[in-house]
């Protein structure tokens, strides 16, 4: 994960907050509606924290899955 230099918007489609932190676009497209014009997606604050609670879900969902065996 990667700080981001000022200036640069949110990925997310429709959004025009002041990005905060970038992660690789293919990982982040799993969950958000990014565009994909760069490989990095740029994400504001509160756009973080929607991918971070949508990605630990399915990491929760993983385990169990794992664990029911
Ligand atoms: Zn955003």
């Amino acid at each position: 994960m990667g700080r981001v230099s000022k200036g640069v918007n949110c990925s997310v489609v429709g959004c025009s907050a002041k990005a905060e932190i970038s992660l690789p676009a293919d990982r982040v497209s799993r969950y958000l509606n990014v565009s994909k014009e760069s490989r990095r997606a740029y994400l504001c604050k509160p756009h973080y924290k929607e991918f971070k609670r949508a990605s630990k879900k399915e990491r929760e969902m993983e385990r169990a899955r794992y664990s029911g065996l």
